[in-house]
């Protein structure tokens, strides 16, 4: 298992974020039970908590790495609070240059990433962002672009570890930071 923790005793602000998770059945498709997290970002509070608590683990990196779509929101806040740039790594298609480009199995479905030419010097420390670590597909797809192009993972962040679906093992050897896992 990766280093790293689930930061899961109680915290008044871990609370208020984990009490505003939506679950939504059979979303995007029968049996799946998808964690919305749009009523988090949408809560001040609960928004500040999240990108100051993921903030506080981004340790030496100098660039945090935003995972479309959910991750760009967090990761933003992550970075201005850490005092770092902010780099997206996208869905397929959007990018008008690509460096690195990777297809991976989903927890319902298959996806690409990309990850744009000329934003990441080689030798750079990057921490990613996502919402939610569900099966580690994203994650790992992620950190396989990062490490193509030479940019070294320092840790991975995220608000919600669906621990069951065992994520964490797809990361093996980089610092995973759930701040909870349901
Ligand atoms: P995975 O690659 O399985 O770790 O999935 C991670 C990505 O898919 C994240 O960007 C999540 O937003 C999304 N995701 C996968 N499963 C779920 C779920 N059950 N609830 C919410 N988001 C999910």
């Amino acid at each position: 298992m990766s280093a790293g923790a689930v930061d899961d005793e109680f915290d008044p602000g871990l609370e208020r974020v984990r009490s505003l998770v939506r679950d939504v059945p059979d979303h995007p498709e029968p049996g799946i039970l998808f964690r919305d997290l749009t009523p988090v970002l949408a809560d001040a509070e609960a928004f500040a908590t999240i990108a100051t608590e993921l903030a506080a683990r981004v340790g030496l990196a100098d660039v945090v790495v935003g995972i479309e779509a959910r991750g760009f929101l967090i990761g933003a806040a992550v970075a201005l609070v850490a005092g770092t740039g902010v780099v997206p790594v996208r869905k397929a298609g959007k990018l008008p240059v690509v460096a690195a480009s990777r297809t991976y199995d989903l927890e319902y479905g298959t996806a690409t990433l990309e990850l744009a030419a000329d934003t990441l010097a080689p030798g750079s420390k990057a921490f990613v962002v996502d919402d939610v670590l569900a099966t580690g597909g994203t994650g790992e797809a992620t950190c396989a672009l990062l490490a193509e192009v030479g940019v070294e993972v320092v840790g991975f962040g995220t608000v919600l570890e669906l621990a069951a679906l065992g994520g964490r093992a797809r990361l093996a050897g980089i610092d995973v930071h759930a701040l909870f896992s349901l």
